[in-house]
């Protein structure tokens, strides 16, 4: 039974339990659907639906708001009336794995994506929704403004990716992802439908994805190196495109019935904010950087922060998953382990020449300083050793010289110079 508000439990009658009916998702209908395939077969519920929906007694063992428990309780250890509350706690480890976003090909005016005049043109995200039998057309493939099977589809590689004007890097999972398209329409239509695969350079490394691209290509894709022109229709609306075929040296005109674009990897738009929440370094691009590209992959700079998976860079889901695996254990690692070990190389903060400005706890990336109040009421900054990750920016930002780097002192820095131009010198000058 559910308790309405201001109403005591000993008073609600057993009978209301389900007196509330459910809402069913309403569906769009095959029309709208045909018109606009991007549609979803159930429509949402309405925000009032989804209210009503949640008020309503399930009755089914678990907790279905009838607050018996209450009243069992004999510890007295159950809220109802809790509020969502914000927690800090303090970690000992944190892994940040917070993936990526697609890139948007409307930004491109070539593409035409999202242009309502050339419906055809679609994602590879798209794509994998159409054929999904829980997705938006049941699992059937048709061209959006027609509904009809498509006969030739073109799929268009390194979009957003590889190129200077959007992102310079390879988003290394959509020569597959693209593969493994064109595998899925030849697999399921066979010769009914003709496949082209546009790239600038095929890159399948992982384990069988050279496999699969021969597989593909015995299988009648053909792949096409070559970037497309900019898509036009021609006076009938049909939609075409040029692209250069080097393998037989000549500009030859496409009239795909369905485009498909193969998206570059992104980081999320508050990626660096994320980055400066949690201090850690963002490339240019926002992807968050690694403490060594090679040897400490998962590894920030900041001790006991751990990075997975796409937010780190464009990658695989197989390396993905490696990669959470890999960041769990090094966590778990951490967690469980009776002593930390440390790099020796830290600041050294010389308090006699402190004079209390605060610039170095502005410019800690870590936190490791602090302004304290001597007892002779001077003020001076404090360091916690254990938090610093020697990165020296401290040093160079102090006015008044009060720190430095053990082991890389100035004077150290100094002979080090001296050392390699004296080597220099003698290798030039040998002696007779
Ligand atoms: S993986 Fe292939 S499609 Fe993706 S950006 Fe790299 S070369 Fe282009
Ligand atoms: S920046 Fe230098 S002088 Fe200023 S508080 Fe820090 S250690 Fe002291
Ligand atoms: S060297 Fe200075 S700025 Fe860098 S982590 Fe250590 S205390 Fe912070």
């Amino acid at each position: 039974t559910r308790i309405r508000e201001g109403e005591r439990i000993e008073d609600a009658p057993l009978e209301r339990a389900n007196d509330v009916k459910r809402i069913k998702p309403s569906e769009e209908s095959v029309k709208a659907r045909l018109a606009n395939p991007k549609l979803e077969v159930q429509r949402a519920l309405t925000e009032d639906e989804a209210k009503q929906e949640a008020s309503r007694c399930l009755y089914c063992a678990n907790c279905g708001v009838c607050k018996e428990c209450i009243r069992t309780c004999e510890a007295d250890a159950i809220w109802h009336e809790e509020e969502t509350t914000t927690i800090k706690e303090k970690v000992g480890a944190i892994v940040i794995a917070t993936g990526f976003k697609n890139f948007d090909p409307s930004i491109i005016p070539q593409y035409h994506y999202k242009d309502p005049e050339y419906p055809d043109i679609i994602t590879g995200i798209e794509f994998e929704r159409y054929t999904n039998s829980a997705g938006p057309t049941e699992g059937k493939l048709i061209v959006p403004s027609t509904g009809k099977k498509p006969k030739l589809i073109a799929l268009i590689n390194c979009v957003g990716s590889r190129d200077l004007n959007y992102n310079e890097y390879c988003s290394r999972y959509c020569c597959t992802a693209s593969i493994k398209h064109a595998y899925l329409l030849k697999n399921k239509y066979g010769s009914d439908v003709e496949v082209l695969n546009f790239y600038k350079d095929i890159r399948t490394f992982g384990k069988g994805y050279e496999e699969l691209y021969n597989k593909t290509r015995k299988m009648g894709v053909q792949f096409i190196k070559g970037v497309p022109s900019d898509i036009r229709k021609d006076v009938n609306g049909k939609i075409f495109f040029d692209s250069f075929n080097i393998e037989i040296d000549k500009n030859i005109r496409y009239y795909p019935d369905l485009i498909i674009l193969q998206t570059a990897m992104e980081p999320h738009d508050d990626a660096k904010k994320v980055a400066e929440t949690f201090g850690l370094s963002c490339s240019a691009e926002g992807f968050y950087i690694e403490k060594h590209i090679k040897l400490a992959p998962v590894e920030t700079a900041s001790a006991g922060k751990f990075i997975a998976g796409a937010c780190r860079g464009p990658i695989d889901v197989t390396d993905s998953v490696a990669q959470g695996a890999a960041a769990a254990l090094y966590a778990a690692e951490l967690l469980s382990s009776d002593v930390i070990e440390k790099e020796s190389i830290t600041a050294k903060h010389d308090e006699e020449i402190c004079i209390g400005c605060g610039t170095c706890i502005a410019t800690c990336p870590y936190g490791a300083y602090t302004l304290i109040e001597k007892e002779d009421g001077t003020v001076k900054s404090s360091l916690k050793e254990i938090l610093c990750e020697g990165c020296g920016a401290c040093a160079v930002a102090c006015p008044a010289g009060a720190i430095s780097i053990k082991h890389y002192t100035d004077d150290q820095i100094k002979a080090m110079i001296e050392t390699a131009f004296a080597e220099e010198k003698d290798l030039q000058s040998p002696t007779p």
